[in-house]
């Protein structure tokens, strides 16, 4: 029988105290690790002999071991406006692409990254949700977007990626383990030094995840995904709210703003005549009125959930006023990205760009 070449592991999927280890036990002494930790995420290098400050030795110890390959870029399309580019990573066994997208603000650079290949968690209104859940994005994986980001930037001679959101495909907190120790790699000095102020996981409401997060020393920001008032309307437009209802939700963002001291983002898509009325503000006036959040409206993007649209601008805005009229810290989110099917909900891991 034919064998299989062997693969190996990349250096990139070790979280930072096993990459220690791995460089430590090839006799080089602890500092070297924070050196290697800059050449894979600072300066972003592909082989091991580009670390010219590291042992040759040491090189071809780890080189037997591990490869320091970057996720390939496949495409990359940039928005009219050119306040919005998404990327789309190839993966070896699959044919959907990851992809990620990055937002140009004013000084800010947004990366918005990916965490699982499609999703598990079949909210109607989202393209990725339609794929279902492929797999788990590995560590690599989900920084080699950050990577593949921050080189587009130097090719563009513009600055790198300055804040984080987890709002691609993907459910992160599903994928804890790895989110986790990719958080720690964004957070860390030696590599991408994006403060906990600066980076935001999006969540569908996965609860046992959130009081997880909440215990580590990462006080990022929280953005969860409620888009209805009450439950029957949640459970038919995202099926986890049937184990994680709205009560329980404003339960965690109240025990998480007390944690962390980070007030928690509830995430509203606005859908025309079904969750835009009085009775919306009047709800979610008390469902959220004492907790200390805030609540981003967003009307719904063009894409699978095709018998709803979102209501024009004015009349966002106009429910984003009432929010606030009833003592609701609202604010209305510009779509951004929507010509290059970039914006919320309509990562499909094609590339479509319209
Ligand atoms: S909205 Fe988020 S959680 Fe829901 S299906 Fe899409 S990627 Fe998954």
């Amino acid at each position: 029988m034919k064998k299989l070449p062997s693969i190996k592991p990349n250096l990139k999927d070790l979280p930072l105290p096993a990459l220690k280890e791995a460089i430590t036990s090839c006799g080089q002494p602890a500092f070297r690790a924070k050196q290697v930790t800059k050449w894979l995420y600072q300066k972003r290098v592909e082989t091991f002999e580009a670390m010219a400050n590291v042992s040759k030795d040491a090189r071809s110890v780890l080189e037997e071991k591990f490869t320091v390959a970057k996720l390939p870029v496949v495409a990359v399309i940039e928005s009219e406006d050119k306040d919005a580019v998404k990327f789309g990573f190839g993966v070896p066994d699959s044919e959907y692409l990851v992809e990620s997208v990055l937002l140009v603000d004013g000084e800010r650079r947004t990366a918005c990254l990916s965490s699982q290949l499609g999703c598990g968690l079949g909210c109607v209104f989202c393209e990725t949700g339609s794929i279902g859940l492929v797999r788990n994005l590995t560590q690599a994986e989900i920084l080699g977007q950050l990577i593949g980001i921050n080189d587009y930037q130097v090719s563009r001679k513009d600055k790198f990626v300055t804040n984080i959101v987890f709002m691609g495909m993907g459910e992160a907190l599903s994928n804890y383990d790895n989110f986790l120790s990719s958080l720690r790699i964004i957070n860390a000095e030696d590599a991408f030094t994006i403060g906990s102020r600066r980076i935001t996981v999006s969540t569908a409401g996965v609860i046992p995840s959130i009081r997880k997060l909440m215990q580590q020393d990462l006080p990022i920001g929280l953005a969860i995904s409620l888009n209805a008032y009450n439950n029957p309307m949640r459970s038919k437009i995202m099926p986890i709210n049937d184990s994680y209802p709205v009560e329980a939700l404003v339960g965690i963002a109240g025990e998480y703003f007390e944690k962390t001291g980070r007030q928690v983002t509830f995430e509203y898509v606005l859908v025309e005549g079904q969750n835009d009325g009085p009775e919306a503000v009047r709800s979610l006036a008390a469902l959220l009125g004492n907790i200390g959040c805030k609540i981003n409206v967003i009307a719904l993007n063009p894409g699978k959930y095709r018998n709803a649209k979102g209501p024009e601008f004015k009349k966002v805005e106009r429910f984003v006023q009432s929010l606030f009229a009833s003592g609701l810290n609202a604010t209305l989110r510009k779509s951004r990205g929507q010509d290059i099917s970039g914006a919320c909900g309509q990562l499909s891991g094609k590339m479509i760009t319209k």
